[in-house]
């Protein structure tokens, strides 16, 4: 079983600062760590190779520096790693990151899954897993939350939905975006660091990828973003306090006030 899965680098932070100028994020002085799901996406696949044998390859799309995001997926055990980076890529959205990324997933071949966290924690979208199946014609599940069985060409899975989990089987090859309650992603071991410190990476560019040039970066972008801007801080709250009876009336007669009700 062989299995691609695409990491992303993200910002260590859940404080996203905007730049008001550019409505681009602020990256500087950020440490980088691959996107938590992901992590969770490459144990997924790393426990699949244990029981079925074949490789996993991990993929990123980014700049340079996403090869540190690619070496520790390496040290967690993946075999292979690829970073895809060109000034063409620059500026891609998810339905152009998606396209690029699944240009990559073709031109590797050999494959016969490919993994996705349910999504990255600086964009959020959740998009680029189904865009890249979209791209490919792969059937898609979304938010899986375990893999059961897999077997030459089918997988089957539990997969998280609001009150709910559809157990399902999908046909192979597909792509899968997994929750965190999918596994616990191992450390690093010891072998693994040593590995991907002498580790080459191979950088792909838009030339070796096959790719349509209007489909790429910010030509091949539907999305245009108009204004980003952080949430407006809400006053502090007021609590009420005294007997539950009390408390309620008390809140009741603020929201008569307020005229909510
Ligand atoms: C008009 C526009 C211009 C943009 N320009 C830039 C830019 O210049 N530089 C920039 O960094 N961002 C840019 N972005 C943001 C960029 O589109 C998103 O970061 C990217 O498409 C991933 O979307 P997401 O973060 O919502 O990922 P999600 O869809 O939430 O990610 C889901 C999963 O997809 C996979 N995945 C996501 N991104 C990648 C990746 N790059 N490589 C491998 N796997 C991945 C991971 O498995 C991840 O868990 C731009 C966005 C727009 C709308």
């Amino acid at each position: 079983m062989n299995i691609i899965v695409c990491i992303k680098q993200v910002p260590d932070t859940s404080e996203v600062k905007l730049d008001p100028e550019t409505n681009t994020l602020i990256r500087e002085g950020v440490p980088s760590i691959v996107n938590p799901f992901d992590e969770n996406a490459v144990e997924a696949a790393l426990q699949i190779r244990e029981k079925f044998g074949g490789k996993v390859t991990v993929i990123t799309m980014g700049p340079p520096q996403a090869k540190d995001a690619l070496k520790k997926c390496v040290s967690m055990g993946a075999d292979d790693a690829y970073l895809l980076s060109d000034k063409a890529f620059a500026g891609s959205d998810t339905w152009a990151t998606s396209y690029t990324l699944s240009r990559a997933i073709k031109k590797l071949g050999d494959y016969d899954l490919i993994l996705c966290g349910k999504q990255a924690i600086d964009g959020d979208t959740a998009q680029v897993g189904p865009g890249i199946a979209e791209h490919l014609d792969f059937p898609q599940v979304t938010y899986v939350q375990e893999i059961d069985e897999v077997n030459d060409d089918k997988i089957r899975l539990k997969r998280l939905v609001e009150g709910a989990t559809h157990v399902m089987n999908v046909s192979l090859p597909a792509v899968l975006t997994v929750e965190k309650s999918v596994n616990n992603p191992r450390y690093p071991s010891i072998k693994g660091i040593m590995r991907s410190s002498k580790m080459e990476i191979p950088v792909l560019v838009a030339k070796d990828l096959d790719t349509d040039p209007n489909l790429l970066g910010l030509d091949g972008s539907p999305t245009e973003v108009r204004t980003v801007f952080p949430p407006e801080s809400r006053g502090e709250g007021e609590m009420i306090s005294g007997e539950p009876e009390e408390a309620a009336k008390k809140l009741v007669g603020k929201i008569l006030d307020l005229k909510i009700v």
